[in-house]
């Protein structure tokens, strides 16, 4: 023994207590003592000295030592007691054992001393190992059960070979809704939906093998099925071959996942583009129409680090404004223009919207793109429409004002004057004046019904073209001779530029058109000049005639210059018209011009005149004839040069003559 021994004599007689100690020395027992006669000293001792042993006498003067042994019970039960007497019965002896002394040595036989100190030392310490593995054993058991019971996770011990359930714990309770008492009088299948899946393997599950089951469906009490994911293994049970199983309920998982599967499908099937970002705009995905839209994989843009990929194509501060909203958390919707892989824009109609964290914080972005080019267009296309339907609703409501005053004028002077001329006593040139004025009516009349036949039969494409050659030098003379007495009344000149000879100017087109053509824009030029002249001519340019009709007139503003060609188009508008007309001549010209394969165009400065040209197919084989010179033409030749000098036929007419280079193959 490595520390002393403290022991406690209880002795009155010094000799004994020397004699008892020097045995204990030879048994070479190192210890240390205090020694007591009395009940107090003894107690005292007990409280402060705190032995590991006790020596007592059995008879002392003031205190004996059964009295010792019951204190010692009392006090200090773990430690060893040994009575040591001079003389004790055999009943005296059994009853202090029985009271719980450890041993009893006659002083007359001390030789035992030692052991019987040691084995009650040995002893003593044995049983304090023993009561405090079983304590131990005991806390276990205690904290195991705790752990059973209270474990959130549901769990339960059943019988294998009965299928009763023999331990449930608090979780299972709560989540099955039956009582712990009436789990206990249940059986494993009387919660299994489809317990009969279970009946062989419940008759394997002998062994120790772990074994882990998922997606069972398990009823609870009010009969709602839950879906369950069980572990489990076997073990022994009070003797019974039992299985531990560890249930979880994955209902609300399965759902959620079914969940999260069907809106991932319903992302990755999407019509619409989707794209999710970090919070900095980094992209982390993009759903297959993102990729069949813009022609860009994930890998490109993660790759890239690139962030939501955007030309600059839109407003300066548009993605501060766009930034600045959705990192508020707010949502942003509008339209913008992307570019594609290949570098094509498109207009995407966007919806940016912040998903956040846990602590509140933008974590992400969402942003659904619709691509609505073609939505764009066709509402432009659509505005452009309707605009030109009110445009065209217009026109028409202006056009019948205009009409029915231009068939109105003629028409009244028709029937007024025609009625006069019943008047007997009328004179000849009355009569004269009186029927030329209905005559021009009835022309004018003619005209406009004309025009709205040309045009509604352009309209319904039914124009077509009758080519055949004809010599537009004799047709533009004979149109100018039709126009030569307003020329006369209006005080205008008319010039003739005819810059091939006559013998050349062959054309193969509609002659029809032509003349219609011209006139129309002789007719305007007339209209339209107050002063100054009218020039009908053209140039022959490269495989095409160029006809023009000058004047000096009014001229037309710039803004008109494409307008006056669409239908009803007048410059003058409104009830104050000065110049009467239907606004039909120029559509139907531009469309004849169209129909023989030519352009039709202006120039024109307001206040000084308007010059129209238009183009015809040209090709010097339609010349088919020279003998239909005529006779106004007088030709010189000059070496290679043939200069036309073109001669007024009719000496009321003051055609200019004018001068004109030509080559010799002209
Ligand atoms: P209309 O002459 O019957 O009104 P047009 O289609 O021939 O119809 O001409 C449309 C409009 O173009 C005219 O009303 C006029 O405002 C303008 N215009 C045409 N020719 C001339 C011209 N030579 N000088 C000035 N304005 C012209």
């Amino acid at each position: 023994m490595d520390t002393k021994l403290k022991i406690l004599f209880v002795e009155d007689n010094p000799s004994d207590l020397r004699m008892i100690k020097d045995f204990i020395l030879e048994g070479n027992i190192m210890f240390d003592s205090v020694v007591v006669e009395t009940h107090e000293d003894y107690v005292d001792a007990i409280n402060s000295y705190k032995p590991d042993i006790i020596l007592s006498d059995y008879n002392l003067p003031k205190f004996n030592g059964m009295e010792a042994l019951n204190i010692r019970n009392l006090l200090l039960p773990d430690t060893p007691f040994i009575l040591i007497t001079g003389s004790i019965n055999e009943e005296t002896a059994v009853n202090s054992l029985k009271s719980g002394a450890d041993d009893y040595i006659l002083k007359d036989n001390l030789r035992r001393l030692n052991n019987a100190i040691m084995n009650a030392l040995e002893q003593k310490r044995a049983t304090r190992e023993r009561e405090l593995a079983e304590k131990r054993l005991m806390e276990s058991e205690k904290i195991y059960r705790y752990m059973f019971a209270k474990n959130p996770q549901p769990m339960w011990i059943y019988d294998v070979e009965t299928l009763s359930f023999l331990e449930v714990n608090y979780a299972a309770v709560n989540l099955y809704g039956y009582s712990r008492d009436e789990f206990l009088s249940m059986k494993v299948n009387d919660v299994r939906v489809n317990h009969k899946d279970y009946i062989i393997s419940d008759n394997t599950r002998t062994g120790p093998k772990y074994g882990y089951e998922t997606d069972i469906e398990n009823r609870r009490k009010d009969g709602s099925i839950i879906l369950t994911e069980t572990s489990s293994h076997s073990f022994s049970f009070n003797s019974r071959p039992a299985r531990h199983v560890l249930v979880r309920d994955i209902t609300a998982q399965r759902q959620s996942e079914s969940r999260v599967r069907l809106l991932s499908r319903a992302i990755e099937q999407s019509p619409v583009c989707v794209m999710i970002t970090d919070r900095s705009g980094l992209i982390e995905y993009v759903n297959p129409r993102f990729t069949e839209l813009t022609g860009y994989l994930l890998e490109d843009l993660i790759k890239d680090e690139s962030r939501i990929i955007t030309p600059d194509v839109n407003e300066k501060n548009f993605y501060y404004t766009l930034f600045e909203k959705i990192s508020k958390g707010s949502i942003w919707q509008g339209e913008f223009q992307n570019m594609k892989k290949n570098g094509e824009l498109f207009w995407a109609k966007t919806d940016i919207s912040s998903i956040m964290n846990e602590n509140g914080e933008i974590s992400k972005y969402i942003i659904l793109m619709e691509d609505v080019t073609e939505r764009k267009a066709l509402l432009a296309d659509y505005i452009k429409a309707k605009e030109r339907a009110e445009e065209s609703d217009r026109l028409k409501t202006a056009f019948l004002h205009n009409i029915s005053h231009e068939i109105r004028t003629p028409l009244n002077a028709i029937m007024g004057f025609s009625q006069m001329l019943t008047d007997q006593e009328l004179t000849k040139d009355d009569r004269v004046s009186f029927s030329d004025i209905i005559q021009k009516s009835g022309q004018q009349l003619l005209v406009i019904i004309n025009d709205i036949v040309n045009i509604s039969a352009l309209e319904a494409g039914q124009e077509t073209c009758n080519k055949k050659s004809f010599n537009f030098n004799d047709l533009i003379r004979q149109i100018c001779n039709q126009f030569s007495i307003k020329t006369k009344e209006q005080g205008l000149s008319i010039n003739l530029n005819l810059a091939i000879s006559d013998e050349n100017a062959y054309i193969n087109s509609d002659e029809i058109k032509f003349i219609q053509i011209l006139s129309n824009l002789l007719t305007n030029a007339f209209k339209f000049t107050h002063k100054g002249y009218v020039e009908v001519g053209y140039e022959l340019q490269k495989e095409k005639v160029q006809f023009y009709v000058k004047d000096t007139g009014i001229g037309i503003p710039d803004d008109m210059h494409d307008e006056i060609f669409k239908r009803f188009r007048q410059i003058e508008v409104g009830d104050s018209r000065k110049y009467g007309g239907s606004g039909l001549g120029l559509p139907i010209s531009k469309a004849y011009v169209k129909l023989l394969g030519g352009d039709i165009w202006l120039d024109s400065v307001v206040g000084e005149g308007t010059t129209f040209y238009f183009t015809l197919p040209y090709n010097e084989n339609d010349r088919i004839t020279f003998d239909t010179i005529p006779d106004n033409t007088q030709r010189h030749l000059t070496g290679n040069i043939t200069k036309t000098l073109i001669v007024a036929e009719d000496e009321d007419v003051n055609f200019l003559l004018i001068e004109k280079m030509l080559s010799p193959q002209n």
